[in-house]
């Protein structure tokens, strides 16, 4: 065989493999091994700007937006997930190459929660049947809101604290048993505050909804986009309006103790993809831009 045949067969030999070991999607995840309750994230290297990222974890999508040469997406894993494996799979779709994928599965860990015994007047808890209805159509709205997913990621860098001061908010999942009976977890963060301390939002976004609901009372929640939420209840007054655009930091209200609550306080949550994480760990998280 002349030398040039076999060159050119060593050239796309070596091609072809070079073209195979790109075909895997390099994904890490963080933190590698996230527990329940959490909002961990999905980080996709090395895909072209142009590339449509489209993948699931569990039964819930994902929504994916640049970052750092390549996309990431937020991954919320709800209070009441079950610990242990959870699948996810991944596609990048890229002008003029075959799409490539990477699945695998992630360790979710357990988490214990408190469990919270708290004794309420009986009004706030046993309901008429009418004051029964108005708490359901109001929870209603609320997971209508969480469901919408807007397209535009509107939240940028590290987030800040709702309220100032160095306390942590407590009593995220805590199991409640109320007037001695069981009842849903605690989806939120509770700080300790005097009435009229300003509540910020804790990143840019868009006032998605206001209320003055029977359990939150005054509340506002924010859109940050790409299906993550912000809740803020119990305030004393509110400071935007609906569909208002917010900056991070910027007032949205006060504390106060309107709707079910004991005293003056910011009840904080937050929502991923429909999933209730741990606002404290939306806090930390450490994304740069
Ligand atoms: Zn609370």
């Amino acid at each position: 065989m002349p030398l040039r045949v076999l060159l050119l067969g060593w050239v796309l030999l070596a091609s072809a493999v070079a073209a195979h070991a790109t075909d895997r999607l390099t994904v890490t995840w963080h933190p590698l091994r996230p527990k329940v309750g959490d909002v961990a994230w999905v980080h996709v290297h090395g895909v072209a700007g142009g590339a449509v990222i489209a993948g699931s974890v569990g039964d819930r999508s994902l929504v994916f937006f640049p970052y750092e040469g390549g996309q990431a997406a937020l991954v919320g894993l709800d209070l009441e997930a079950k610990p242990g494996l959870l699948g996810w799979r991944i596609a990048a779709h890229e002008p003029g190459r075959a799409p490539r994928l990477a699945e695998g599965s992630v360790a979710v860990g357990r988490r214990d929660f408190a469990v919270q015994r708290l004794t309420l007047p009986t009004g706030m808890v046993d309901l008429d049947p009418e004051t029964e209805r108005r708490a359901l159509s109001e929870t209603e709205r609320m997971q209508a809101v969480y469901r919408a997913v807007t397209p535009e990621r509107l939240w940028r860098g590290a987030f800040t604290r709702p309220v100032a001061g160095t306390e942590p908010g407590t009593g995220f999942g805590s199991r409640r048993v109320i007037n001695g009976k069981p009842r849903s977890p605690h989806t939120g963060i509770d700080y300790a505050a005097e009435r009229g301390t300003p509540v910020v939002a804790v990143n840019s976004g868009r006032v998605a909804l206001l209320g003055d609901f029977f359990f939150p009372g005054r509340l506002v929640i924010v859109d940050h986009g790409l299906g993550l939420y912000t809740l803020y209840f119990h305030l004393d007054t509110v400071a935007v309006s609906d569909d208002e655009r917010v900056e991070r930091g910027q007032t949205i209200g006060t504390v106060g103790s309107t709707g079910r609550s004991t005293g003056p306080h910011l009840h904080f949550g937050a929502h991923m993809g429909g999933a209730r994480i741990d606002p404290a760990v939306l806090l930390d998280l450490k994304l740069r831009d």
